[in-house]
């Protein structure tokens, strides 16, 4: 089959889903592949690499669409893909199907099929293709990265011939998958590093990279994540108090507060109040990264940096895979040239839609005229 992969439209997405290096796997697979022209540049993909790796260069967006059977590609697609899709063809790529419902329906309908990337179910098979951990990973990453950047003193504490200096203070609240990359970043740069999480379990892993678990003051115990599938659920207001309470402890006291909290299918909470944000020093950074989902502190404004009254920097900024295109697109190849690994199991080239397979049904949203979505829940964990 041929897999092909346009150019991302979306304004500042500098990711692409094929790389010369996956390109050359696919192959393995059977697979012809084609890239249009430019499209992995922003990324630091020449077409003249996509070429040496035996990819074809097609010049336009509609060519590609036209050649392709398989569309692999990064953002949802928009209204003049959406044209493009056609029946038969199969679409990979992020969708979210909560908030497209028209879009899946009008896929459905050509009688396309739509596999959404973040609906790879969380189990451990699949996580050689769960795009949302190796995209939040790297939001982790690059969150600590941004704060040192914004933020005019050293991470690691030195004794120097010009003077003693203190190490940064780094919270980091929400220990998922992009809190623990932070985490470990924090740590590896030299700062005095503490993490919150309202699932308990993580305090040893938060402890082995290094960090502190910050433990609330709290009679309950703290909230059993294993109830609800490993995610978070909405706390209780006397835990919120309790955890708020700690926060407006520690806020005068921390150079840098990095938010990663949130609860699937809502808006993030708030957890780092206006308060919190006054009792800071000056020089202090926030990096919010629940700012696409209303932010975990209210004064972030979403895909921006704003420095407050009293001197603290808050960003907001929601593409930060995509500040780190090459990493980022290396790592999103790699789980689609996963999941082309499970379409294609005889390696002949020829797909083969298992609507049996746990983990193709439940990231499969439109197939054989129907919408698929939302999947029943996955049988092995
Ligand atoms: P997420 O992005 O949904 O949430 C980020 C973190 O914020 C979570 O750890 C959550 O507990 C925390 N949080 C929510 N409300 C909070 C609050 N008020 N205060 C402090 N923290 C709060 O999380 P995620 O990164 O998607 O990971 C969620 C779970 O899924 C984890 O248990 C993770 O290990 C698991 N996971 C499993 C797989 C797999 O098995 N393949 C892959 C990825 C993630």
């Amino acid at each position: 089959m041929k897999i092909g992969t346009p150019k991302e439209i979306f304004q500042g997405e500098n990711r692409v889903a094929m790389t010369p290096d996956s390109a050359l796997q696919l192959q393995k697979l059977g697979h012809e592949c084609l890239v249009e022209t430019g499209a992995g540049a922003a990324a630091g993909f020449a077409d003249a690499d996509y070429t040496a790796a035996g990819v074809e260069v097609v010049k336009t967006a509609a060519a590609l669409w036209k050649a392709a059977d398989v569309v692999a590609k990064v953002r949802a697609p928009d209204t003049a893909e959406m044209k493009r899709l056609r029946d038969g063809q199969t679409l990979i790529s992020f969708f979210s199907p909560v908030a497209d419902e028209a879009n899946m329906k009008k896929a459905a309908d050509k009688g396309a099929t739509v596999v959404a990337m973040e609906m790879i179910p969380r189990i451990s098979r699949a996580q050689k293709m769960d795009a949302l951990s190796s995209m939040a990973n790297i939001a982790g990453y690059r969150a600590v990265i941004e704060a040192g950047n914004n933020f005019g003193r050293f991470f690691t504490g030195q004794i120097t011939a010009a003077g003693k200096v203190p190490p940064a203070k780094v919270l980091i609240v929400g220990a998922g998958v992009a809190g623990l990359a932070a985490i470990g970043t924090s740590t590896s740069l030299g700062a005095i590093t503490y993490a919150f999480d309202v699932r308990p379990e993580v305090a040893e892993q938060v402890e082995s990279m290094g960090a502190e678990f910050v433990y609330l003051d709290f009679e309950e115990e703290q909230q059993d994540g294993a109830a609800t599938g490993g995610y978070a659920s909405v706390s209780s207001p006397e835990f919120r108090e309790a955890q708020l309470a700690k926060f407006r402890e520690m806020a005068p006291e921390v150079d840098i507060v990095i938010t990663t909290a949130l609860i699937p299918n809502r808006e993030a909470p708030e957890i780092w109040t206006a308060d919190m944000v006054a009792a800071m020093k000056p020089g202090s950074v926030i990096v919010d990264l629940a700012a696409e989902k209303g932010g975990n502190c209210k004064q972030t404004v979403m895909d921006e940096k704003i420095v407050t009254e009293n001197g603290v920097t808050i960003i907001g900024y929601t593409d930060f895979p995509s500040r780190m295109a090459t990493q980022a697109s290396t790592l999103y190849a790699t789980n689609i040239r996963h999941l082309m690994t499970d379409l294609t199991p005889e390696k002949d080239g020829v797909i083969n839609h298992n609507m049996e397979d746990d983990v193709i049904r439940g990231a499969t949203i439109a197939h054989g005229k129907e919408v698929t979505f939302p999947p029943p829940p996955p049988k092995v964990a």
